[in-house]
């Protein structure tokens, strides 16, 4: 397989159990995996890229996406709106979701994620509307294909609709059966088990007021069974949790806990609204979370316990959530809001993690959240997945004392460039080897102006408007 010799990096940031950084190095990527750090490496027939003044780092590992909402953000009518209102607005919408839909959002969400320097992707796909070909997990496998991005797909549901008291419209909703069933033929036709796997699999039931308690306690069958990771939103917002205790007398945390679904196979999305007890009880089943800053400022969601809760050992890894409540899906940007909104609430909760700890949170946090050893950091026999920023820029001038804390700290903003993903080039030079951005562009353009022009958008704007100015 082909051979790639990044020569004399400025700075090597590994992400490593030592943190090294390592200047004026060199990385020798063979086939999939990284063969060899250290200086003045030779290899014949390598591609050789002059890295004098790239910073180097792992590739970024979002943990927690929903790339069907790129056709679905930026609405002017849920600026000021909290999750459910949020949510209500949304489901209307996706119930004109289909396989093109999918596909092309599913591309540009991976794009935007290449660029900014993420090179394992994990989306929380739950919008199955009636009568549309589940295809939908499969047309996501062929966008990864096509951008090169290492993705692990989450098959997720709706099986408690507003009829049965859930809050999604009864059209998108699927049966237990539908559900585990699909779940099952995704993890045999994609799921690669071994090292370097670039397809895996995630039974991931959607949230606890859009799914029965049985969806929950099949999902963990079969992924036990089938030794696949799984994954939910969990303790997402005040709205859950009033939700909760209306519904059910009990906390998020209670019915996760009753129906046994914490465990090291496990992770949350969000994770904001627990007890310090129950977040003792997570971590010491080691169960995962997906922090979300950009998300949870932005749906006035609140803060994550961050601090309590790396010390009680959970697991915690970075993501931008999806676009509806992102309105974007850059990785680098989600290291510094992370930085920075910690630091606005270490007053009420402890020590704000560092700039650096952002930034392994993003890479080998990321990567323990997906259950993965082999992606995360930069050393030999590690998959061969990073990217490089040239930072020899005026405007960098004076900023770079400490590379580990440079993206999280100075903030860089701009596309990465170059990422490599399982030993491949797959963004150089401002383009992405895999597809024609243009054409991509202008299909996406005519799907997301159906969405905008269609009865269902106007109608639920209208309400939206009705509403707030009853307020
Ligand atoms: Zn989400």
């Amino acid at each position: 397989m082909a051979k790639i010799l990044i020569k004399n990096a400025k700075a090597v940031i590994t992400c490593d159990d030592g943190d090294r950084i390592l200047r004026s190095t060199d990385i020798l990527i063979d086939g999939k995996q990284i063969a060899e750090i250290g200086k003045d490496l030779r290899a014949d027939g390598a591609r050789v890229i002059d890295a004098c003044r790239m910073y180097v780092y792992p590739g970024l590992v979002n943990t927690h996406h929903h790339f069907l909402q790129a056709f679905t953000r930026n609405i002017p009518e849920l600026q000021q709106a909290a999750l459910f209102d949020w949510l209500i607005f949304m489901y209307e919408l996706w119930t004109l979701v289909d396989p093109e839909h999918v596909y092309y959002s599913t591309l540009i969400g991976m794009s935007e994620l290449l660029k900014s320097g993420c090179t394992t992707a994990f989306d929380h796909h739950f919008c199955f509307p009636r009568g549309v070909d589940k295809v939908l997990i499969d047309r996501q496998m062929e966008a990864a294909s096509v951008t090169g991005i290492r993705y692990h797909a989450g098959r997720s549901c709706f099986t408690l609709t507003r009829k049965d008291g859930g809050l999604p419209p009864d059209v998108l909703g699927e049966t237990v059966d539908e559900f585990i069933g699909d779940c099952e033929r995704l993890i045999e036709k994609y799921h690669e088990y071994d090292p370097f796997g670039m397809r895996r699999v995630v039974v991931a039931p959607c949230s606890p007021f859009s799914v029965t308690d049985d969806t929950i306690t099949e999902a963990i069958r079969l992924a036990r069974a089938k030794k696949v990771m799984m994954h939910s939103h969990l303790a997402e917002a005040p709205d859950e949790t009033v939700y909760m205790r209306e519904k059910h007398n009990k906390t998020s945390f209670d019915w996760a806990e009753e129906l046994g679904f914490l465990g090291e196979d496990i992770w949350y999305a969000h994770a904001i609204c627990f007890s310090d007890e129950e977040i003792r009880k997570l971590g010491a089943a080691k169960t995962g979370a997906a922090h979300c800053p950009v998300s949870n400022m932005r749906t006035c969601a609140g803060f994550m316990k961050y601090p309590l809760m790396k010390e009680t050992g959970m697991r915690i890894g970075l993501a931008v959530d999806g676009y509806g409540a992102q309105d974007g899906s850059n990785m680098l940007g989600e290291i510094r809001m992370m930085y920075l909104l910690h630091r606005v609430n270490a007053n009420n909760q402890g020590p704000a993690p560092g700039a650096y700890e952002c930034l392994k949170t993003a890479t080998r946090g990321s990567a323990a959240v997906l259950g993965r050893d082999d992606i995360g950091s930069l050393e030999a026999g590690k998959a061969a997945d990073l990217f490089m920023i040239d930072v020899d820029h005026l405007e960098f001038s004076g900023a770079l004392l400490d590379p580990g804390a440079f993206p999280a700290v100075v903030g860089y903003n701009r596309p990465v460039d170059i990422t490599i993903v399982n030993g491949e080039v797959v963004w150089e030079k401002g383009k992405l080897k895999g597809l024609d951005e243009e054409a991509v562009k202008a299909r996406a353009d005519e799907i997301a102006a159906r969405i905008y022009s269609s009865d269902i958008y106007n109608r639920e704007a209208a309400r939206m408007r009705a509403k707030r100015g009853k307020r």
